[in-house]
């Protein structure tokens, strides 16, 4: 909003409720990139707070990565069902077992091979 890049990124898509912008985006989040049935996640991004379908979305639209949602907020929205609209805070979406705990429709387990992307990592126990 305040920034001078001479280029601004897309508009947000009108069809969602929170501010969300992606390439190919479909009515369910899913997007070029990710388009199984279970891709049906967006995930806000910690610098823009903008919802993305997926990591590659962001660095297409905004030019640069997207910064994992940071631990201190994991008690707010943070990820949205494609399905049933429902905005899961990051603490209920990676411990929901990869279902929407509002609607029930499935989410792509895959996802978790990149769950640093998109969350902040734990720091490593020290007493394991
Ligand atoms: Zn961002
Ligand atoms: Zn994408
Ligand atoms: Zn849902």
């Amino acid at each position: 909003m305040s920034g001078r890049r001479t280029t601004r990124p897309p508009d947000l898509d009108p069809r969602f409720a929170v501010p969300l912008r992606g390439v190919e985006v479909d009515v369910q989040t899913r997007c070029a990139h990710y388009a199984g049935s279970t891709d049906v996640v967006a995930l806000r991004c910690g610098c823009c707070a903008t919802y993305h379908p997926c990591h590659r979305c962001h660095a297409e639209v905004t030019g640069r990565e997207g910064v994992p949602w940071p631990r201190a907020r994991f008690d707010e929205p943070a990820v949205l069902c494609g399905v049933c609209r429902a905005a899961l805070t990051a603490r209920a979406y990676l411990g929901s077992g990869h279902a929407c705990p509002a609607c029930g429709a499935a989410f792509n387990p895959g996802c978790a091979a990149h769950r640093g992307l998109y969350f902040e990592a734990e720091r490593p126990a020290a007493d394991r």
